[in-house]
């Protein structure tokens, strides 16, 4: 494919720190999902990738400078935003208004929804960036809720350039997403791209069921004609690296983390790793743990359940919210069924090490992955990625995206606390043949749809 890929996304895919002492600030790559699955189509297309780089308040003219020159030899091109600019348009209605809404959590809305303005100047900042450095030939690939904008906008600048926009979080039924005001105006903003994906046909299908209601635009097959142009609809599930952790799996490091949290001892180990938000459906998992000690007292004394819970947000009152509720949650429970040597629960509200991540998806018998509402869900594929010795058993949120692919994994609602109980049972005694024939087709299946033919698969199309 000819011309460059210019890749728009709210971050770039590195970490800026201020060193101590005044000396030279550090540049650091990220190892996020998307920044791995985009670094091939980055480096092979010579092109460039726009983003906010971080908070660079702290660094003096010549600090900022020295940034500018060590993102630019990554051809990296910051999207500078003040801290004003970042609480109006990335917390106030990013992550307080669009990620709620995108999560069926109308109830998290705030009463009063301020900053519209910011986010639609921001998104204009973007696209200015974009058409600075636009040259004919290049595509052009803006990902996510941050910048729902931003394709109408390079559009308004450069009517003939070719747009790709992917939503990595859901598009909820167009009965939730209508009560954002802006609701026609943020879809006319997706609509300036060529090409719209979506990790599964479910958001598609509402997608495109909003598009029809507000602008009367109906689908044929999976195309719009919008005001004089076509624009395709697709289904992209986004993959991971799963070459990388399963090699990580097998490497001594994660051996001995392995080891090392099995302790000695033989009870099964259930691990949930997520970002402390209230999409995860921490909550009403740590109750059916706890309905698994009612329900099948066998398990007392055995299982420990394992949460690590990544802080998140802290700044949005609702993410402190989630945070008392698991936090008495884990102290109730635990309370009520710990003996002095033995507790059920272990909470651990921090992040943790690549190595330790991988570790606990190494020892652990069961996954939890029981979102109340996810994208895709990354987690649930890594674990699967890093069992190469076909162990352990992955109880799967309905809703998570991931589920439309990993029909192996035993699927539960998670707001069915005895059912999802049920199946944290059915995976502790599954025979060791099923298991390894349920985590073999898991295996296969992640391994060939990585993330590498996720990024390919959608500029294949934005090309076509
Ligand atoms: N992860 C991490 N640090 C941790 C725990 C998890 O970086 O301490 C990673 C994990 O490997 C995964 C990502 O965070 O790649 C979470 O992605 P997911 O799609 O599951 O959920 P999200 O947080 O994007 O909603």
């Amino acid at each position: 494919m000819s011309g460059r890929l210019l890749i728009v996304s709210n971050r770039l895919p590195v970490t800026v720190s201020a060193s101590e002492k005044g000396g030279r600030p550090q540049v650091r790559a990220s190892v996020g999902g998307l920044a791995t699955g985009l670094r091939t189509p980055h480096e092979q297309s010579k092109g460039l990738w726009l983003g906010w780089p971080g908070d660079m308040s702290t660094l003096d003219e010549a600090g900022r400078d020295e940034v500018r020159r060590q993102l630019e030899s990554r051809r990296l091109v910051s999207v500078e935003l003040s801290p004003e600019e970042v609480t109006a348009y990335y917390d106030r209605i990013a992550n307080s208004v669009l990620w709620p809404v995108c999560h069926d959590r109308l109830d998290q809305l705030p009463l009063r929804v301020e900053g519209w303005d910011v986010y639609e100047r921001v998104n204009a900042r973007f696209a200015d960036a974009v058409a600075a450095v636009w040259r004919p030939g290049d595509r052009v690939w803006v990902h996510d809720y941050h910048l729902l904008r931003v394709p109408a906008l390079i559009r308004e600048r450069i009517p003939n350039a070719r747009i790709g926009f992917f939503l990595h979080i859901p598009f909820p039924t167009p009965e939730i997403f209508f009560a954002l005001a802006r609701r026609r105006w943020l879809v006319t903003g997706m609509l300036g791209a060529d090409l719209i994906g979506f990790h599964t046909r479910r958001h598609r299908g509402h997608f495109a069921a909003a598009v029809h209601r507000l602008l009367g635009a109906d689908a044929h097959g999976n195309e719009f004609d919008f005001r004089g142009r076509r624009v395709r609809v697709g289904v992209f599930p986004m993959g991971i690296d799963a070459k990388d952790f399963a090699m990580r799996a097998e490497s001594e490091a994660v051996h001995t983390e392995a080891v090392r949290l099995r302790r000695n001892d033989t009870g099964p180990l259930l691990v949930g790793i997520d970002r402390l938000d209230y999409s995860k459906g921490i909550p009403r998992r740590l109750l059916a743990v706890e309905q698994l000690l009612v329900k099948h007292p066998e398990w007392r004394e055995r299982i420990r359940f394992l949460q690590i819970a990544v802080p998140s947000r802290e700044g949005v009152r609702a993410y402190r919210q989630v945070r008392d509720e698991v936090e008495s949650l884990v102290g109730r429970i635990n309370g009520m069924y710990a003996v002095p040597t033995w507790a059920p629960i272990h909470y651990v509200h921090r992040g943790i090490s690549r190595s330790l991540l991988i570790g606990l998806y190494r020892a652990a018998d069961v996954m939890v992955v029981t979102p109340v509402r996810d994208g895709m869900n990354l987690v649930a594929k890594e674990f699967v990625a890093a069992r190469t010795d076909d162990g352990g058993v992955l109880v799967l949120s309905e809703f998570a995206g991931a589920a439309e692919e990993l029909s192996e994994a035993l699927i539960v609602n998670p707001y069915d606390v005895d059912e999802t109980a049920e199946a944290m049972h059915t995976a502790l005694v599954m025979p060791p043949n099923e298991r390894a024939q349920r985590m073999r087709a898991l295996r296969a299946h992640v391994t060939t749809h990585d993330v590498a033919r996720w990024a390919n698969e959608f500029l294949d199309a934005l090309g076509a």
